[in-house]
């Protein structure tokens, strides 16, 4: 439902938190967070219900992170529990990722290419994060690479804003959208991806709008966007005209 994600910040709990915060009015049944620092530090915290219990649980944990991603989900596939609330995640631990709308062939994906890997949620979106890390630890592609991949498998009919990070590779937001709105913030104390610009105007007002099958990598200073063909594009960005 709400895609909150942030790197090469001082303190990405409290922006994710505030972010999710500000996407609340639209509904959702649980949250969850995934933070990173660039020292190997993590931590990985869903709950059920409002944010203001996510927010507890992630405090008392106490990791604050420079990066991160959090969503609060809307259950179209799977009940509202703790194990299908994003990020969800692969079996090996390695990519986190959250998701807004629906993978129509879940279920045909699931059998057709992870037939023997332990699925711990009922979630269409945990099909997803386990090809690509099936796409980058088991073909050695990289992780854009495993990402297009994923996203090349997708019926027709899926919508999708995805926000992804591999543990591996801390500070890398990669992000990509159809039919599910997916922004990217940008500012010079650190850049950010959300599904509403509203969310983070905390941080930035600066705002890069992705199209329909662009794929974003989005580091601490960076901001790189390809197109459905894969070539680099320089989208405009535009200023939010509003008060935080
Ligand atoms: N289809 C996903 C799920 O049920 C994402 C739902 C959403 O957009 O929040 O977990």
């Amino acid at each position: 439902c709400g895609i909150v994600g942030v790197t090469g910040v001082d303190q990405a709990l409290p922006c994710l938190l505030h972010g999710l915060q500000k996407l609340e009015y639209r509904g959702y049944d649980s949250a969850g967070v995934y933070l990173m620092d660039n020292n190997g530090g993590q931590a990985y915290i869903k709950e059920k219900g409002r944010v203001s219990m996510l927010a507890k649980k992630a405090e008392a944990n106490g990791f604050i992170g420079t990066a991160g991603i959090a969503h609060t989900r809307w259950a179209t596939h799977g009940n509202v529990t703790v194990e299908n609330a994003h990020p969800q995640k692969s079996a090996d631990d390695r990519f986190f990722l959250v998701h807004n709308g629906v993978i129509e062939n879940y279920q045909e994906l699931k059998a057709e290419y992870l037939p023997n890997v332990h699925f711990v949620s009922e979630t269409d979106t945990e099909v997803a994060v386990q090809l690509v890390d099936k796409f980058a630890t088991e073909e050695g592609l990289s992780n854009v690479e495993a990402f297009r991949k994923m996203i090349s498998l997708l019926d027709g009919n899926s919508a999708y804003g995805f926000l992804l990070v591999d543990s591996q590779e801390p500070g890398t937001l990669f992000a990509a959208k159809k039919k599910s709105p997916l922004l990217v913030g940008v500012s010079d104390h650190g850049n950010v991806v959300t599904s509403d610009a509203a969310a983070m105007i905390d941080i930035t007002k600066d705002f890069i709008e992705l199209r329909d099958g662009d794929v974003a990598i989005v580091k601490a200073d960076s901001v790189e966007v390809f197109d459905a063909d894969k070539k680099p594009v320089d989208r405009k960005t535009f200023t939010l005209e509003i008060d935080p």
